[in-house]
């Protein structure tokens, strides 16, 4: 998986498929393993309690981890929902600094 921050991503399964968010976090949990937090997403309640005698506790939303595997980019360039593939710069570009670069597998754009 190779879904990185700012991305713009698909949800495949839970309560949110079928929606589209920006991911605002990738997290590491394992060698193969990528978690991410997409935006207005996959939201969670947090309780807050309170802090004071007449403080009321409450309820705060935040997007939850998910796993990376339950995500689908979306290629900026055709909109779809797509695997990603990679391809090998022959010459190294100076804008990217990686000779790796990410391919949308459905029409190939350079993501
Ligand atoms: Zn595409």
């Amino acid at each position: 998986m190779n879904i990185r921050k700012n991305d713009t991503v698909k949800i495949i399964k839970g309560k949110d498929r079928g929606k589209s968010g920006r991911v605002l976090q990738v997290v590491k949990k394992d060698e193969d393993r990528l978690m991410v937090t997409v935006e207005g997403l996959n939201l969670r309640y947090k309780h807050l309690r309170p802090r004071r005698d007449r403080e009321k506790g409450q309820r705060i939303m935040f997007p939850a981890l998910m796993d990376a595997t339950n995500v689908m980019l979306v290629c900026p360039k055709c909109g779809k929902a797509t695997r990603i593939g990679f391809q090998i710069n022959a010459e190294k570009s100076e804008l990217t600094r990686e000779k790796k670069q990410r391919i949308c597998k459905k029409c190939s754009a350079v993501i």
